[in-house]
């Protein structure tokens, strides 16, 4: 079993958020073991926990005492990378900061900074399959001794039909998955504008699709594919737990996840 992380000393990191285009500013403190992940706005403690979430529409918001906190999926996919179990996360504002829009530079800023802890993690183990569907998306989980992710994405965009991606260790997260942005289809952003949606996006820190190919330069082929495995380790690290099962997902999303989460922890 692996041990419990925190980091060693403290950041801070500030950014525009993606949804909201407001600035946010983040300090990252160590916290005790078996703390787990705590975002901290106005003194109210918002754990980094799948029972805290109130939103899954395109980011993931987490809630509690009317305190909330959008687009916690990026930088939780980092800490589940990095191991970082035990966080402080102090908040002065409403969204973590989309950076480049993926979660490399969350990698970047904390990889030197992590530190082993004394007590192990806890771990989710299964003994049998199970799957869970939301309409056309399902998702599945397989008994195995390792984290790995298979995920195919479907669009209906003659461009983009299908995309698959195998993830099959997670020490090759940093450089297949951590770099890939979060990404939106050329038609569909004037209706995500009015919806109050993608208002701090622009061509550095989102991937544009456009009928017949991507707008701007990918940083992979299959860029899109790749950051739905980072946003799906975001969310299942809201399990508070080390998976230790292997994962596919057939067109899953945030709604999915939580609700597959929720369904394996509750047995
Ligand atoms: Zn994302």
């Amino acid at each position: 079993m692996d041990r419990q992380r925190t980091i060693k000393e403290s950041v801070k990191v500030e950014g525009k958020g993606l949804h909201t285009g407001c600035y946010t500013k983040m300090y990252l403190h160590s916290a005790p073991e078996n703390t787990g992940v705590l975002f901290i706005k106005n003194k109210v403690k918002i754990p980094a926990n799948y029972k805290f979430v109130v939103e899954t529409s395109r980011r993931v918001v987490l809630e509690k005492d009317g305190e909330k906190i959008s687009t916690v999926e990026h930088f939780l996919s980092s800490l589940y990378y990095l191991g970082i179990s035990n966080l402080y996360v102090e908040v002065d504002g409403d969204e973590v900061p989309i950076l480049d829009g993926s979660a490399f530079y969350w990698v970047e800023i904390l990889e030197d900074l992590v530190k082993d802890q004394d007590d192990l993690i806890n771990e989710l183990t299964i003994e049998k399959p199970y799957s869970f569907r939301v309409k056309n998306a399902e998702i599945l989980f397989f008994p195995s001794s390792r984290f790995q992710v298979l995920c195919t994405i479907s669009f209906p965009s003659s461009f983009l039909r299908w995309q698959t991606f195998y993830l099959k260790d997670l020490k090759d997260y940093k450089t297949e998955i951590a770099p890939a942005r979060t990404f939106g289809f050329y038609y569909e952003v004037e209706d995500l504008i009015k919806k109050g949606l993608v208002s701090g996006a622009d061509l550095n820190n989102a991937l544009l699709v456009g009928e017949g190919g991507y707008v701007n330069e990918p940083r992979f082929k299959d860029e899109p594919v790749r950051h739905k495995i980072l946003d799906l380790i975001g969310d299942m690290s809201l399990s508070g737990k080390r998976l230790k099962l292997k994962v596919i997902s057939i067109g899953s999303g945030h709604l999915l996840h939580m609700k597959a989460i929720s369904c394996l922890l509750r047995g």
